[in-house]
């Protein structure tokens, strides 16, 4: 049976609000949710190694979760991330071999009726069956190679950096 490593780091995609004190805390997890509403077939270990936005995010946390890639008996890891500085951590990431390391988030929570996270958790379930060994984000629909990666805040999406048609997808 497929098995993945999912390695929570936090984002949005965990966050709780609480509205009279306007703010909010990186709650547990909110793949384990998540996959149980999608019944999925393969079998999985999720791993919180921090919770935090990811603007808070630092080296050292970073080092810390290139550490526990590469101690995962797994081959096939998803990253839960928040969106600001998926990029950095894909970069840390780097250069870690034999490994599907594929870095999603979601710019709404989760726990909100109407949010992205279930659509860019699946769309990495499904990039990490199928990628080569490499760092990728699957973000907004589309599976980038992590280098050719950006935020565009305006649109509030992630698309290429580098805008060049890509040999048999277009
Ligand atoms: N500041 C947030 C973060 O990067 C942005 C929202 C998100 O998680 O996507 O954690």
């Amino acid at each position: 049976m497929i098995k993945l490593r999912v390695i929570a780091t936090g984002g949005t995609i965990d966050k709780v609000y609480f509205d009279a004190a306007s703010s909010y805390d990186v709650g547990e997890p909110q793949v384990l949710p998540l996959f149980t509403e999608a019944n999925v077939g393969f079998s999985y270990e999720v791993e919180s190694v921090v919770r935090k936005d990811s603007l808070a995010m630092t080296d050292e946390d970073r080092a810390l979760i290139r550490a526990r890639v590469m101690a995962a008996a797994e081959s096939m890891i998803v990253v839960t991330h928040g969106t600001d500085t998926m990029t950095e951590t894909a970069d840390a990431l780097q250069g870690i071999p034999d490994k599907t390391i594929v870095l999603t988030g979601a710019m709404q929570p989760a726990r909100f009726r109407s949010s992205d996270a279930f659509f860019n958790l699946g769309c990495a379930v499904a990039a990490v069956q199928l990628a080569a060994p490499g760092v990728y984000i699957a973000m907004n629909g589309q599976v980038f190679p992590a280098h050719r990666a950006r935020k565009n805040r305006e649109r509030g999406r992630f698309e290429f950096a580098d805008p060049q048609p890509e040999a048999g997808h277009e």
